[in-house]
């Protein structure tokens, strides 16, 4: 058995993490998580810390459930793998599509499967391509997506995303790919009001369609809110007109349902919040409460019947397309959201709570603004509380404040100057007040480091 230390040296030394400056290690080296239970990770040190971020959006239903430690026994004992190509199918597979479509809005009857969230945008990007394509379309072929926005990490991921850092390492992206404005009205929108900034950013992507020609345009995507943005929640005025300018140039709608999807905004997924009945869904994380790696794409009737209907094989899929085992896993964890109502608690007793709580922390004197939807949250850190003005960057204020809360015991992402929350869905209210206290606690703290 390794130490604790040696466990960081091997680590330093054999590592590369994702989405790690490699050179910020330091002498330290990386925390070592070793278990969990309920919404508690534990260290090597023993300490316990508050997962503020259910792992990477992700352990909705919470960590240590023995029944998805069963569902994964007894597939493995089973058919621990087994591949649905070529006409060959296995259950778990079949009852998890199944249930998919019976959450899903109404016009969503079809699933693909991937492994990941990205492989479900790549996925998207050939079926939408293939979609216009057979419909006689060839020049329905730019994707619009949003600045900011995140769809993963793979190249067509990457693209679709509007992280400018992603783009220029390791480019060029995918063609035929544009970003709009993001509906970010604290760090965008100040000029106007919320809701005519929320209009003006759906016009904006009516502008950019008239630009690249209002025949040319195949779908747009983004995520209901932008969570590894930065939590951004769009003003009221947003979705509604959004959908106004895609029904008037007929382009497909794909909401990226990774983060949102499984009740993370006290819906089964952040479209049926907005209103909105896209034509494809990715899906991952939540799926499987991360316990297994599963993502898919929820494909709604219009682009499904094309395909089948059409378009004869789709000459597309992973080797862990439908994989028995995390199927079996994530067809568990949506019945134990189902059954133990964890969705609707969100929604009527855990989001109102956190909303009130989390709102009290706006009154902070380095909180420019704190927004919540569902149970996901966000804190926009700013140096001066009357003008809304930043620290200066070379500070890094969310990454010291990311770090003070760790120490203190509670996971909060930063994104910038941006700390988000996305707690897992089981958190009870003492736990939310709880939350609530160490974060003012790590609030306090950073703005006494900065002050500095
Ligand atoms: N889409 C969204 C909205 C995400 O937040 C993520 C991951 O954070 C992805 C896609 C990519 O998913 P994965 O990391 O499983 O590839």
């Amino acid at each position: 058995r390794h130490s604790p230390a040696e466990l960081k040296r091997l680590d330093r030394d054999h590592y590369l993490h994702p989405f790690t400056d490699f050179k910020a290690l330091g002498e330290e080296g990386s925390r070592i998580i070793t278990h969990a239970e309920g919404v508690y990770i534990f260290d090597a040190d023993g300490k316990r810390i508050l997962d503020g971020m259910a792992g990477l959006w992700c352990v909705n239903i919470g960590y240590g459930r023995e029944e998805l430690v069963e569902a994964a026994t007894h597939q493995l004992r089973e058919l621990p793998f087994y591949n649905s190509f070529f006409k060959t199918t296995h259950a778990p597979v079949v009852k998890l599509a199944e249930k998919l479509c019976q959450l899903a809005p109404g016009n969503m009857n079809r699933v693909f499967f991937t492994g990941s969230g990205s492989e479900a945008n790549d996925t998207v990007l050939r079926m939408v391509r293939r979609y216009w394509a057979l419909k006689g379309k060839p020049e329905k072929k730019w994707i619009i997506g949003r600045e900011n926005g995140y769809h993963g990490s793979t190249v067509a991921g990457m693209s679709l995303g509007g992280m400018a850092l992603m783009h220029e390492q390791g480019g060029p992206c995918v063609p035929g790919i544009t970003h709009v404005r993001q509906p970010y009205w604290f760090g965008e929108g100040q000029h106007t009001s919320p809701e005519e900034f929320g209009r003006e950013c759906a016009q904006a992507i009516e502008d950019r369609i008239l630009e690249l020609g209002e025949d040319n345009v195949a779908a747009f995507i983004a995520e209901p809110v932008q969570g590894a943005g930065g939590a951004i929640i769009p003003p009221d005025s947003y979705w509604p007109a959004v959908k106004e300018v895609l029904a008037r140039y007929d382009i497909l709608l794909i909401a990226d349902e990774v983060i949102c999807g499984f009740g993370r905004l006290g819906e089964w997924f952040g479209s049926t919040y907005y209103g909105l009945t896209p034509d494809l869904m990715p899906i991952a994380k939540g799926l499987s409460s991360g316990y297994l790696p599963i993502g898919g794409v929820l494909v709604g009737d219009l682009v499904a019947e094309t395909l089948i209907e059409e378009g004869g094989e789709f000459f597309h899929g992973f080797t862990y397309s439908g994989h028995p085992t995390c199927a079996a896993v994530a067809l568990r964890n949506l019945e134990l959201l189902e059954e133990e109502g964890v969705v609707d608690n969100v929604r009527d007793n855990l989001a109102p709570y956190l909303a009130k709580r989390w709102a009290e922390l706006a009154e902070h004197p380095i909180v420019g603004e704190a927004r919540s939807v569902g149970l996901m949250g966000a804190l926009e850190l700013v140096a001066d509380k009357t003008t809304n003005a930043r620290f200066d960057k070379s500070l890094s204020a969310g990454n010291v404040c990311r770090d003070i809360c760790f120490d203190s015991g509670l996971v909060m992402r930063s994104v910038g100057d941006i700390m988000v929350l996305s707690p897992p869905l089981v958190i009870t209210r003492e736990q939310i007040d709880e939350l609530v206290d160490l974060a003012r606690r790590a609030l306090d703290e950073t703005a006494a480091r900065l002050a500095h």
